[in-house]
């Protein structure tokens, strides 16, 4: 796009605005009597009304000219003041692709411009078709968030760039996170495309979100835009100071920057060795799906560690968000959320609770019901240990005329009531009543019968186990990712099993 045609883009109220002058515009030195400020006091004079001294160290730092930067009160002010700049109030559009950082169309909102959603593609990629498509005579801006808060990846360069090229509009790229990411940022791509404006903050990577400050990267015609119509002062002395201070150390923020990967990367291999789907992330955050993430995100509140809960975003559902802390706190929620997820016990029935005949596997009659010499006192160990338990048995044929239900009920029945009176029940019982030749899906060692359970419950699978006789119980173990023990049929092994875990 020519800048004659971005031009054309500002609304018309900012095209024609007269900006205000504030009184230090031009002068900060002398006998300074013309800002009505008061002469005592250690901050008494109002500050850089541009923020110079904050564009030079940025200049150096981005190898950008200090034309293109526009210094505001945190990026949240430019992201305001992009869209009071190009979007005329109950016409306007922008475009926001979801999942991602609410603020878009909050601002829009609060300036009556409607937001078009366009839905991120599989792995939270641009949709490049829907996207082109979603565009309208009134889009003026569309926001593209890379690395994308909160899903955490990257949008890819090439589908930006095809973005700035097809879109008549003001294409703007939040680069709050870019520092932790392994890609590098689009800001030489602004002398190719003068509709691209970045934008970028001092509250992520260099760990100054206290003093409210983000910049803009852009033509310098858009920078002037953004300059005319903000606050006078929008940036206070002592951010600036303070500002200026840190951009000028950017070796010891790069230390803290390759702290905190390397922690995002122990913290997202841990959760996924805990069974839980980790995001990838190249942000300092990390999402995670987890069951009942809400329940969960409480339990831990509960604890002190807090984090944030983004299912009521889009293709969201049960996503947690955790910010990377320093290594005990990511510890210490590491630990906290263990404590959160239900350390489950699987237990197969025949042979390893009950009695199994070995002459036609079937415990169909009461004459048949034995329990298992340890089993009472094992599994009361297991619960009073904090295991939940689950049993999950394959009763091959069970409800044929060879295997009447009712018949297995009275033994199943029984088994149940020996044990209740004993303090032991099972969260869970599933069974399989098919043979091997039906080719369920829930017949161990397939998992079909606990797929819902495993999406409803918070299970910790890293400290989650199965006892079973047989091989197709080791496999189910291993189909699920917990660990296994081989108990040996008919004896007193789930006792022993079970004493050798918790001595
Ligand atoms: N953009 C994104 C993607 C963010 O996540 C945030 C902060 N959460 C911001 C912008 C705002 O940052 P700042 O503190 O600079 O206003």
């Amino acid at each position: 796009m020519t800048i004659e045609s971005i031009k054309q883009l500002v609304c018309p109220n900012i095209q024609k605005l007269k900006p205000y002058i504030c009184a230090r515009y031009k002068y900060n030195e002398g006998i300074l009597l013309d800002a009505n400020e008061n002469p005592y006091g250690k901050y008494n004079r109002y500050p850089d009304p541009y923020s110079k001294e904050i564009k030079r160290e940025l200049s150096d730092f981005l190898g950008l000219k200090y034309q293109n930067i526009f210094i505001g009160n945190g990026s949240d002010e430019a992201i305001d003041l992009l869209i009071r700049a190009f979007c005329e109030p109950f016409k306007d559009e922008i475009i926001i692709l979801e999942p991602t950082y609410g603020m878009y169309e909050v601002v829009a909102k609060i300036n009556n411009i409607s937001c078009n959603y366009v839905n991120l593609g599989s792995d939270f990629q641009i949709d490049l078709p829907k996207t082109l498509k979603a565009i309208n005579k009134n889009t003026k801006i569309m926001f593209l968030c890379s690395p994308n808060n909160p899903t955490g990846n990257c949008l890819s360069d090439k589908d930006i760039l095809s973005i700035c090229d097809s879109f008549k509009g003001i294409v703007v790229v939040d680069e709050a996170y870019i520092e932790f990411a392994e890609k590098k940022s689009l800001k030489n791509k602004m002398q190719l495309y003068s509709n691209l404006i970045i934008l970028r903050t001092l509250s992520k990577s260099w760990g100054a979100a206290g003093i409210r400050l983000g910049y803009a990267l852009a033509d310098e015609f858009i920078i002037q835009t953004l300059n005319k119509i903000k606050a006078p002062y929008n940036i206070n002395k002592l951010s600036q100071k303070y500002a200026v201070k840190i951009l000028k150390n950017f070796s010891k923020i790069q230390k803290q920057i390759q702290i905190i990967v390397n922690e995002r990367k122990r913290l997202s291999k841990r959760l996924s060795k805990m069974g839980i789907k980790v995001f990838p992330s190249q942000a300092n955050f990390l999402l995670f799906k987890i069951p009942q993430a809400s329940e969960i995100k409480s339990r831990l509140a509960k604890k002190g560690i807090i984090v944030r809960n983004r299912s009521d975003l889009p293709s969201l559902e049960n996503c947690l968000r955790i910010s990377i802390g320093k290594r005990n706190e990511n510890n210490q929620f590491l630990k906290c959320l263990k404590q959160c997820l239900n350390k489950t016990a699987f237990i197969d029935r025949d042979g390893v609770i009950l009695f199994e005949p070995q002459d036609d596997y079937q415990i169909d009659s009461i004459e048949k019901y034995r329990i298992l010499p340890g089993v009472f006192s094992g599994l009361k160990k297991l619960i009073q240990n904090g295991y939940k338990l689950v049993l999950i048995s394959n009763q091959d044929g069970l409800g044929t005329s060879s295997f009447k239900v009712k018949d297995f009920q009275i033994v199943q029945n029984k088994m149940l009531l020996d044990l209740k009176k004993e303090g032991i029940e099972f969260d869970k019982i599933f069974i399989c009543p098919h043979f091997l030749e039906d080719k369920c899906n829930c017949r161990k060692p397939k998992i079909g019968l606990i797929e819902e359970y495993r999406q409803q419950e918070f299970i910790n699978y890293e400290e989650s186990i199965m006892i079973g006789d047989r091989k197709s119980d080791l496999e189910f173990a291993k189909n699920i990712g917990i660990r296994a023990y081989k108990a040996k049929t008919n004896s007193d092994s789930l006792e022993q099993i079970i004493n050798k875990l918790i001595p």
